[in-house]
């Protein structure tokens, strides 16, 4: 029996690691890999105490960190939690392979993870001109062609990064207009290599080795092949939370959380991007994940 099991080795489940481990609290990491979407950020300029680190560097920063707490600390990584339950005494997680773990307190940091169209190509050509993270590939497509499909923030943000290094970025929008901030659609509007195609689907992404085109098909209109060397997909993401049937979430899928951040059950907190507090960065994950971790001793003082 654990005292807590951490789902999720993010910056929110590694920092609530830390702080529960001090705590002396028996913890369990559980994560299908470490540092979560931390990994993919190219500079990371904005976590305090660094002025710019790659995040693939904060990563093993903590990881480091980790490391030291050996103690009263369990870290495994390359587990994939499939299930979360509670009877009478415990909360019951098990992982892909079969193993089942039981704690009195549990703390979700699973994130959230970009969503896919699911159209012909895609996977194919993922890593080799499909990509989801702009901050990250954008210098790759310096003088090239790209298109970017969504027509939130998310594209947004995308399609303004490409625009300062590509000559020329297709919005691809299936709805009839942008639903982004007013503030980046203006800068989008006033980006003269960024050319919007509304009511337009994106049927498949075509290529040899690397992506050379993206077949779209305009509303009312035959499909045609655009010629682009990168396509970004950039329609949003989705929580991690395929295991979780215990807990309430909002109309985005996001876990509620009160103050504390625990969950409706008792015992069960969620901490960084998979709760729907406001805010989705790494030092607010990690904050989040020291709040959760003291609000597990708390409840487990009280428990007494
Ligand atoms: C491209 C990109 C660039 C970014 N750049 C910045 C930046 O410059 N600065 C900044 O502050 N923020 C940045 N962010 C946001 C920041 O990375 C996130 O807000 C932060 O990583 C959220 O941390 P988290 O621990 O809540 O979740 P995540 O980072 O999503 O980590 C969750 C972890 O849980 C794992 N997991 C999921 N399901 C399970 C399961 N069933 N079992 C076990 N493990 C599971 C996931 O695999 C993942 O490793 C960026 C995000 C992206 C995508």
């Amino acid at each position: 029996m654990y005292d807590v099991i951490i789902i999720g080795a993010g910056p929110a489940g590694m920092t609530a690691a830390i702080y529960t481990a001090r705590k002396r609290l028996n913890t369990l990491v559980l994560g299908k890999e470490a540092g979560g979407q931390m990994v993919w950020s190219s500079d990371v300029e904005n976590y305090t105490g660094f002025s710019v680190i790659t995040g693939a560097e904060l990563t093993l920063k903590f990881q480091e960190h980790l490391a030291t707490l050996k103690d009263s600390l369990e870290v495994k990584i390359g587990s994939e939690v499939v299930s979360l339950e509670k009877n009478i005494t415990s909360f019951v997680v098990e992982d892909t392979a079969g193993n089942q773990y039981f704690s009195k307190a549990v703390i979700i940091a699973s994130g959230r993870s970009p969503k896919h169209l699911g159209i012909p190509g895609e996977s194919e050509f993922f890593g080799h001109g499909v990509a989801t993270c702009a901050t990250c590939d954008a210098p790759l497509y310096k003088k090239k062609t790209v298109a970017v499909v969504g027509g939130g923030n998310s594209a947004l943000d995308a399609a303004l990064a490409l625009s300062k290094v590509a000559t020329l970025v297709y919005i691809i929008d299936i709805n009839q207009s942008l639903v982004g901030d007013v503030v980046l659609k203006q800068k989008i509007e006033n980006s003269p290599n960024v050319k919007i195609l509304n009511n337009t689907k994106s049927t498949a992404i075509l290529g040899d080795k690397v992506v050379t085109g993206l077949e779209i098909e305009p509303f009312g209109k035959p499909r045609e092949v655009l010629k682009v060397d990168g396509v970004f997909i950039e329609i949003g993401y989705e929580p991690n939370h395929k295991f979780d049937e215990l807990t309430e979430k909002n109309a985005k899928g996001e876990i509620k959380v009160d103050a504390d951040l625990m969950t409706n059950v008792p015992g069960l907190f969620a901490a960084g991007d998979i709760n729907d507090a406001w805010g989705e960065q790494i030092i607010i994950a990690a904050g989040e994940g020291a709040k959760a971790a003291m609000a597990v001793s708390d409840y487990l003082n009280k428990l007494k």
